[in-house]
């Protein structure tokens, strides 16, 4: 079966605004490790979904065509790095909406879930927030937290808690080394990440 792991968008992928978000392409920067991250999953046949709430579009303050836009340019550019990206789910909606999909609800989860059919329990969740951590142990899945404080976190989260790591590529080591298949891949191919 293929292999997928889901990410939240701001404070994994790109540095989050904080107090606001990202509207245009000028502030979606990059974290250190997240390029080399996703490239390094790619290169074990695990494929990325990204899960990210994004209520500035119900909020008038940024147009669904622009957020397309900052779509477009952030996979290209985890493509060309070696990246792979097979979808992005986004909730537009405000927390008054009352939405199913909005994180700390498993909606966008279960959404991925039904169009590429992985299995929950064997499907990894990486966030930077508790409430990434919730909605993955509302669909059942594992989580893992990209935070500096790490202790911290780890006292005050969910059993569906499974690591915290300072970086995406540290997370995508962990779950290469967790993932079945990695044994033969290793021995195939050498990892030239060491
Ligand atoms: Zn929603």
């Amino acid at each position: 079966m293929e292999r997928f792991v889901l990410v939240d968008r701001d404070g994994v992928i790109n540095r989050r605004i904080v107090g606001g978000y990202v509207t245009a392409w000028e502030d979606f920067q990059f974290l250190p490790g997240v390029l080399d991250g996703l490239a390094l999953l790619a290169h074990h046949h695990i494929q990325t979904l990204v899960i990210s709430n994004q209520a500035c579009i119900g909020k008038g303050m940024l147009a669904p065509a622009a957020l397309e836009n900052i779509t477009r340019l952030f996979v290209r550019q985890i493509e060309d790095y070696g990246g792979s990206i097979g979808g992005v789910y986004y909730c537009p909606h405000r927390p008054e909406d009352a939405c199913e999909c909005r994180k700390p609800k498993p909606g966008l989860i279960l959404q991925a879930q039904r169009e590429f059919g992985f299995s929950l329990t064997e499907t990894y969740v990486v966030g930077d927030s508790l409430t990434d951590v919730a909605a993955a142990e509302a669909a059942g899945c594992p989580a893992l937290l990209i935070a500096e404080d790490g202790a911290a976190l780890r006292m005050a989260a969910s059993p569906a808690l499974a690591g915290v790591f300072p970086n995406l590529i540290e997370a995508a080591r962990f779950i290469i080394a967790r993932s079945p298949s990695s044994i033969s891949d290793t021995a195939s191919s050498p990892d030239p990440h060491g």
